[in-house]
């Protein structure tokens, strides 16, 4: 069988689905492949971050001022969300109401302090409360919270109802869906792109996007490109629903965790402790320690949690890259485009496709996008194509 588009796009997660909808909306004929594995869209928290997350400093310092080149993005982003939600005139249960990253201890808010003030240069509004202040807005955390940064660009929303609008919006839009079909190969074909699937289809278009995630580096591979994105199997946990309490994002300054909950009530607990990827197919799979762990720092933080029950623990697979995202043209392989939405990517996700689309439009992408090119990193082709 032999297919042909304007457009494939490779990868159906928020990002690929998104740049194929915003194409669509450009009048080109687009088709999503997509293998169907689990990768960040359909396993995420739905936290909307704007702050730099602690444990993206602690992991990867040297990406440090990758990610303070990226800030400014976060606030568009999340305002991209919101307006995203009422042009697709869905609910997405997005609440900005704002995020915490409490300190337990006086080092920890002297850290907050200084990297309050360091986001605050960068163009963030964000402020250090101490714990009087807290006990007015978030009487739910526990004794052993000092202080928080607070930020009032943060939120939350519900992964769930977006995936699911935003489906419904490609299939409105006409959008042709290929998926549980994983792409093998591609190759150059007559100065487009000709595309081998699992199931033996040829799929052929003038213009690829790569949203590929951790994906990406084998396929951009194919084509001389080198993309070192890395797979990072996280864990997540969800409670039974309670009444409300907790209305903030809630991180921790040295600790990996996300805490929020959801319109349903649920309590949904992750922050980036590590799964495992299990088999030939690296199915992400749940480790016991890291669920153990992670519950009991969320009860730590906000004692009130502490009789409910985890109804569910998934893992999900998220990418790291450089600490930013990965997005627009290889302009050394005509045709060709990437999109890695960076740190926290569920957030930047609608925010980068549409960057990524106006790109492949030939259009102002409306930001610098000299950061994020796909041509940065050393070597970036190694063949000559
Ligand atoms: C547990 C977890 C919690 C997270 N929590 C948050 C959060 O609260 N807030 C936030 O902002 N971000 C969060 N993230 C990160 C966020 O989910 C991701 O950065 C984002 O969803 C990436 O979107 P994407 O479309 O680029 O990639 P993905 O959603 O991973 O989609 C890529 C798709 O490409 C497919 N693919 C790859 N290779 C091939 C191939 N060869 N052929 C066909 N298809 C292929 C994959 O299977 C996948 O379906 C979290 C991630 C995880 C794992």
């Amino acid at each position: 069988m032999s297919v042909d588009a304007d457009v494939i796009v490779v990868g159906g997660g928020v990002v690929g689905s998104c740049v194929a909808g915003f194409l669509a909306e450009a009048g080109k004929g687009v088709l999503v492949v997509d293998d169907g594995h689990i990768g960040g869209s359909n396993a995420n928290a739905g936290s909307l971050h704007v702050q730099m997350q602690s444990r993206f400093m602690q992991l990867y310092p040297q990406n440090v001022p990758g990610m303070e080149r990226q800030l400014p993005l976060y606030p568009k982003a999340v305002r991209f969300w919101q307006a995203f939600e009422k042009k697709l005139g869905a609910d997405f249960e997005l609440k900005k109401n704002g995020g915490l990253m409490v300190a337990e201890s006086e080092e920890q808010l002297a850290f907050l302090h200084v990297k309050a003030a360091r986001e605050r240069k960068l163009g963030l509004e964000v402020e250090v409360l101490d714990r009087a202040e807290l006990d007015r807005i978030a009487p739910y955390l526990g004794p052993s919270i000092v202080g928080a940064e607070l930020c009032r660009d943060e939120g939350k929303l519900n992964p769930l109802r977006c995936n699911a609008a935003i489906r419904r919006w490609l299939m409105a839009l006409g959008v042709r869906l290929r998926e549980g079909e994983a792409v093998r190969t591609i190759t150059r074909d007559k100065g487009g792109f000709r595309i081998g699937t699992a199931r033996g289809a040829t799929l052929r278009a003038g213009t690829l996007v790569l949203a590929t995630a951790a994906g990406t580096a084998a396929l951009a591979g194919q084509l001389g490109v080198h993309i070192p994105a890395r797979a990072e199997p996280l864990h997540m946990n969800i409670t039974e629903a309670t009444a409300p309490m907790i209305g903030h994002l809630v991180q921790h300054a040295d600790r990996m965790i996300t805490l929020k909950q959801f319109s349903t009530g649920q309590i949904v607990i992750g922050g980036g402790w590590p799964a495992a990827l299990v088999g030939e197919r690296g199915h992400p799979t749940v480790l016991l320690d890291s669920l153990l762990a992670n519950a009991a720092l969320a009860r730590q933080i906000a004692p009130r949690i502490a009789p409910l029950r985890i109804i569910r623990t998934w893992a999900g697979i998220n990418t790291s890259v450089d600490g930013k995202g990965v997005l627009g043209p290889v302009h050394a392989v005509p045709g060709l485009h990437v999109a890695i939405p960076g740190d926290a990517g569920y957030t930047l996700g609608p925010f980068s496709a549409r960057m990524v689309a106006e790109m492949v439009l030939s259009r102002d992408p409306g930001e610098d996008m000299s950061d994020y090119t796909p041509m940065r990193f050393a070597g970036a082709t190694v063949q000559a194509i």
